[in-house]
């Protein structure tokens, strides 16, 4: 596993950070507080699309996104990719978008990029679908593995947004720049989004790396592992009641 990420044999989930250094707002983590003014995502001015989307319970929403064709990415899809996963997870990836593998199988993250994130995930004692959901930005396939155009994620940001508000995560870890803009409504740099804990909707969520991207990256994946390393003691703070984040009913 380890060596698959390219970091064999430094790779080692503890408290000794000599191995790789955490990010500079590493301190942060077991300190988040949700944010007394919440800044939400720009939402669709379908307003009562919007409002029939947010009174879905998993069977309505899952059928509903099966046969959407609310934006241009439905035509050359082959099988809408929903999300799968633990639907009471405590962990919550978020992608971009469904590449041709997916596509293909309806699953997120089934190609070489989700092996990567398999492995991601092992790292830190996770695996799929236990205690993990995995979703991305947009459910259908943009041509050409391009990214999705902000109206084609703004037509799906409610799909998102009710999978979050049913799942209830603890954590979201936004995968990329697509997943980090989207969630956060931000034009900024992954490089300068990591490290920090930002905030969905009064969940805690921190930006990494997208699985893709460090394939093609190999010197980031370091970054990548401080990251999950991030991710952890942010989840641990959170479990330690330090944050003040509502409990699960
Ligand atoms: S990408 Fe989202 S909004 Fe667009 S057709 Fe697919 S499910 Fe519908």
């Amino acid at each position: 596993m380890l060596e698959e990420m390219g970091l064999t044999p430094i790779w080692r989930l503890r408290e000794d950070s000599t191995v790789v250094e955490p990010p500079p707002a590493a301190a942060d983590a077991a300190t988040y507080h949700p944010p007394s003014t919440i800044h939400h995502p720009p939402q669709p001015a379908t307003g009562d699309r919007r409002g029939e989307i947010m009174r879905l319970e998993w069977k309505g929403l899952k059928a509903r996104v099966a046969g959407c064709t609310d934006c241009p990415l439905h035509a050359n899809r082959n099988k809408a990719v929903f999300g799968v996963g633990d639907e009471n997870a405590d962990w919550l990836f978020v992608g971009e978008g469904p590449g041709a593998d997916e596509d293909a199988q309806g699953e997120p993250f089934v190609g070489q990029a989700g092996k990567l994130l398999d492995s991601m995930l092992a790292a830190i004692k996770l695996k799929r679908g236990a205690n993990v959901y995995i979703a991305n930005v947009v459910k259908c396939r943009p041509p050409g593995n391009r990214n999705p155009e902000s109206a084609e994620a703004l037509a799906c940001e409610p799909y998102l947004h009710r999978q979050i508000d049913l799942i209830r995560p603890k954590l979201i870890v936004a995968l990329g720049k697509v997943a980090a803009a989207n969630l956060l409504a931000s034009d900024a740099s992954v490089a300068s989004m990591r490290g920090k804990v930002h905030d969905y909707r009064g969940t805690p969520l921190i930006v990494t790396y997208h699985p893709a991207y460090l394939l093609r990256t190999l010197q980031d994946k370091a970054k990548a592992w401080a990251d999950l390393c991030f991710a952890v003691r942010t989840m641990e703070g959170l479990h330690g009641g330090e944050a003040a984040v509502a409990e699960k009913a």
